[in-house]
Formats: C-alpha cells, sequence, structure tokens
C-alpha cells in the first residue's frame, strides 16, 4: 500500500491526455472516450472521423441511428402532452405553441440525440477496451 494521495490532481476540467473520461462526462461534453479530448463531435449530433488528440476512430464505432427512432417517438409524446396542458390550461393563441414548441422540439431532439449517441459509443468503447478484440477465432 503506498501513498495515493497524489493521484487527485485536479484534472476535472481540463482533461486533454489525462485519461479516461467518465461516460457520463464523456456523453454530456462530447469527449473522446480514451484520451478525453473534446473531439467527438464535429457538428451538433455528427461524430468526427476520428479523434485529433490520439487517433481513436470513432467511425469504427457502428452507433447508427438506432437511438433516433426511439428518442423521437419519447419526445414527440413529451411535447404533444405538453401542447395540450397548455392549450387546455392557458388557451394560448396558435402562434404562440409555435413559437414555444419549435425551438423546444429542436434543442431536446439535439440535445437527446447528441447524449445518446456519444453515450453509446462512449459504452462501445468500454466494454471493447474491457474485453479484448475478438478475432482470429479458430
Ligand atoms: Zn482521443
Amino acid at each position: 500500500m503506498g501513498r495515493m494521495g497524489r493521484a487527485g490532481r485536479s484534472g476535472l476540467m481540463e482533461a486533454d491526455g489525462g485519461g479516461a473520461p467518465t461516460p457520463a462526462a464523456a456523453a454530456i461534453k462530447g469527449l473522446c472516450p480514451r484520451c478525453g479530448a473534446r473531439t467527438l463531435f464535429t457538428g451538433p449530433v455528427a461524430f468526427a472521423q476520428r479523434c485529433r488528440v490520439c487517433g481513436l476512430d470513432f467511425q469504427s464505432f457502428n452507433v447508427g441511428d438506432g437511438p433516433a427512432a426511439l428518442l423521437t417517438l419519447v419526445l414527440g409524446a413529451i411535447i404533444v402532452a405538453g401542447a395540450a396542458v397548455l392549450q387546455v390550461s392557458a388557451d394560448p393563441p396558435f402562434w404562440l405553441q409555435l413559437v414555444i414548441w419549435i425551438p423546444v422540439t429542436a434543442i431536446a431532439v439535439v440535445f437527446a440525440l447528441r447524449l445518446a449517441k456519444a453515450a453509446l459509443l462512449v459504452l462501445e468503447y468500454r466494454n471493447a477496451a474491457r474485453e479484448g478484440r475478438i478475432k482470429d477465432q479458430p
């Protein structure tokens, strides 16, 4: 048992090359699951080809758009319910409903999709890292 007191060097905010981030942090901030650099996304929901810092190939993680359909359904239900409640309780004009819900929908979809895709990629990376490559099986 050595002294582990120096392990907690404040690497919470700037995690460049400081090791793997937690899955939650990586998903929320779009961090590379291997080196923790902020390289996972090139657009709001588009993954980069590979990590610009450590070269991890993001394209090899086949996350796909599986979560998109489910998320759209769930968010759609929530937003329709919200609009219905607002309509019944406050009876706002139709344009006000549009002004409220169009941006809310857009932001919610982008945010949820980004989070889900990043979380899947990070989990896939961690599984692969733990179990190793399964290939060349006789
Ligand atoms: Zn990286």
